[in-house]
């Protein structure tokens, strides 16, 4: 049997915060002159969504859209699914795609591809969290580097547990006799 032990807090929600008004600034300021359509990648990216578009001071739009590629493991399956497809309103937007983590970079990548496929003029992409392992991988926003272990809360999830933590942790699992 296997049991969730929440270990100890990685990012604390004063931090997240803090960070999360810079990010908004910094975006505000290079993006200025368009009005970017943010889009949160459901669900992780979506916590991490509602505080940052309060932090960005330029007129946006919302268009989120569902990705999946863990299941309920704790590894990428390596495949990406659109539940919903991609809405043909990204024609001609700035994309700001906004997830929670870069891990594997597939997500981001897969998307990034699809939505300029699709029409959209430009695609910008903003991380909460980039795993130190993915240090090679771009992102043009990032929030914090974090060392490679597998964390919840603040929207990240294990088998659809733990989002509405207000800080990051990090899992344990732990092999019950
Ligand atoms: P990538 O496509 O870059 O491999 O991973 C992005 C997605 O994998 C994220 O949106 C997130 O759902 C999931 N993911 C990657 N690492 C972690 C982690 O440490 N914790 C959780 N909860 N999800 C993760
Ligand atoms: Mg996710």
């Amino acid at each position: 049997m296997k049991d969730d032990r929440l270990s100890r807090i990685l990012l604390d929600r004063a931090e997240i915060q803090e960070r999360i008004r810079t990010l908004g600034e910094q975006i505000s300021l290079e993006m200025r002159g368009l009005t970017p359509c943010i889009m949160p990648i459901l669900d992780g990216g979506m916590i991490f969504t509602s505080d940052l578009i309060r932090q960005i001071s330029l007129p946006i739009t919302l268009i989120p859209i569902k990705a999946s590629s863990y299941g309920k493991e704790r590894i990428s399956s390596g495949r990406l699914d659109l539940t919903w497809g991609v809405s043909p309103l990204v024609r001609d937007q700035d994309i700001l795609l906004v997830d929670d983590i870069l891990d594997t970079g597939l997500t981001l990548t897969k998307l990034s591809s699809t939505l300029l496929e699709s029409g959209a003029r430009s695609v910008r992409t903003c991380v909460l969290l980039r795993k130190h392992h993915a240090a090679h991988l771009h992102s043009d926003y990032i929030g914090f580097e974090i060392p490679n272990e597998f964390v919840v809360g603040y929207g990240l999830d294990h088998a659809g547990q733990h989002r509405n933590l207000p800080d990051i942790r990090c899992l344990e699992i732990e092999e019950k006799a």
